[in-house]
């Protein structure tokens, strides 16, 4: 896995549901995406009224990523949780099927996600225990 601090990128992802537009469901996720070269891309959850055009918090900070250029990353972290719960009281919360494959096509196996959760914990794992057996641009080659 990559060096970085994941403590410090699971602070961001927590800070980054503030960022979140779920009037909806009122569940407000925060994504923060470290790029190779340190760069870290922040992104909210985005719903809509018309339900099946919302965005998760993980995509909307990979699309930011990948539209200013960015093509590799060293990790991922993400929070979760009901509007109006403490920030060190965040249920565990993992991303969806849908944001796994995004993200999939740039980070691969090896991907560190880290989850963020309760008083300052998080738990790490690699892409690929969220993910097994991932189709990418590998099975295209
Ligand atoms: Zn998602």
């Amino acid at each position: 896995m990559s060096n970085f601090d994941s403590a410090a990128l699971a602070r961001q992802a927590v800070a980054a549901r503030k960022l979140a537009y779920a009037p909806y469901s009122r569940f407000l996720v925060g994504a923060a995406l470290m790029a190779e070269d340190g760069s870290v891309y922040l992104g909210g959850n985005i719903e809509n009224a018309a339900y099946s055009v919302c965005n998760c918090a993980e995509r909307t900070a990979l699309f930011k990523a990948v539209s200013e250029g960015a093509r590799r990353f060293a990790a991922i972290a993400v929070a979760g949780g009901a509007e109006g719960t403490p920030e060190d009281a965040l249920p565990f919360c993992t991303p969806c099927g849908v944001c796994r494959q995004a993200l999939y096509e740039f980070g691969g196996d090896e991907l560190p996600v880290v989850l963020a959760y309760g008083d300052g914990q998080h738990k790490m794992m690699k892409l690929s225990e969220l993910l097994p057996l991932g189709f990418g641009p590998k099975d295209l080659a």
